[in-house]
């Protein structure tokens, strides 16, 4: 993959993240099918609790709230995705990013974060509402929203060594899984993915992008991906990134069979614990407040989530 005059930041990421050398590892050829026969098999009792006609559908955010508080996993399963310009701001990133991976780094990422704004706001089938959102907006509060676009795509660029069309990148790649007859359905959708197994031959490389400080969930999350692409593609990615805008940095896991298991084992106990809170009375819920609970939407009324709040901004 030569490319003239990569910055050190660049090199270091083709290198140690993209094409770290040595060979890729092989998997079983049934890993998916063992992996989801131990899935199916822990959600067997979940599913079976549930009433006719009710299914559960599970994402990253869920099983973030479930490990996290059981209010905040109760009112997951009743708020309704809204758009709000941190959402916004991510999806117009990685549209940015997909536009100018596209053109073959031919447009700049500031013509790439303006064709996409200008398309969105003139589709007549706006499905995702993305676009009435961005019409909403007012003059001055869609232009800083699209200069803080503009940022990350071309920090991206700056950061990243070129992606091109041999590396099969899919940016905002989704996954979707449906266990237990249809009553369990997993899906997630990884920023960036890069590159192909071959055979039993691991290949991929899947890579979340944040704009926000380094945490820990952020790996927990693209496990998850890394559990939803084994069983999509039968094959797992051989490694997974968290990519950090504002830093640069860049860490690793490489995947393996254990890696997997331990993600199976944390996404069941996020179902089991998502399933408990969804069936108890708003007073019976245990509070767990953390610094997400201004992002809850049980915020307001959350006597514990709220003193964690004052407590902590009083520091
Ligand atoms: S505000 Fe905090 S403690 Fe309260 S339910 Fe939400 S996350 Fe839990």
């Amino acid at each position: 993959m030569p490319e003239p005059d990569l910055t050190p930041r660049q090199a270091e990421i083709l290198d140690r993240v993209v094409d770290p050398g040595g060979e890729r590892p092989t998997f079983p050829e049934a890993i998916a099918h063992r992996l989801r026969e131990e899935l199916e098999a822990g959600l067997l009792e979940v599913a079976g609790a549930l009433d006719d006609g009710d299914s559960l559908f599970v994402g990253k955010q869920v099983i973030h709230a479930a490990h996290t508080c059981e209010g905040l996993a109760y009112a997951r399963d009743y708020e309704r995705f809204r758009w709000s310009l941190a959402n916004a701001r991510g999806t117009l990133s990685h549209r940015g990013v997909q536009r100018m991976i596209g053109s073959g780094y031919s447009i700049a990422p500031l013509d790439a974060v303006r064709g996409v704004l200008a398309d969105l706001m003139s589709d007549d089938d706006d499905r995702t509402g993305l676009g009435a959102f961005l019409q909403g907006l007012s003059e001055g509060t869609r232009a800083e929203l699209g200069a803080e676009v503009a940022d990350a795509v071309s920090k991206f660029a700056m950061d990243w060594p070129r992606v091109g069309a041999a590396w099969l990148p899919r940016v905002e790649t989704s996954m979707r899984v449906t266990c237990c007859e249809g009553r369990v359905t997993f899906s997630g959708k990884a920023d960036l993915a890069l590159f192909r197994p071959r055979g039993s031959r691991a290949g991929t490389l899947i890579v979340d992008l944040k704009s926000g400080g380094e945490h820990d969930r952020n790996l927990y999350d693209v496990r998850f991906y890394a559990l939803l692409e084994t069983f999509v593609r039968r094959v797992p990615p051989f490694r997974i990134a968290v990519h950090y805008l504002d830093s640069g940095d860049t860490p690793t896991l490489d995947v393996t069979e254990d890696l997997l298991r331990s993600e199976v084992r944390r996404v069941l106990d996020g179902v089991r614990k998502y399933q408990s809170a969804r069936t108890k009375r708003l007073d019976a819920l245990e509070r767990t407040p953390s610094g997400l609970c201004p992002y809850c939407p049980l915020f307001g009324d959350c006597e514990p989530g709220r003193t964690h709040h004052r407590e902590r901004s009083e520091l």
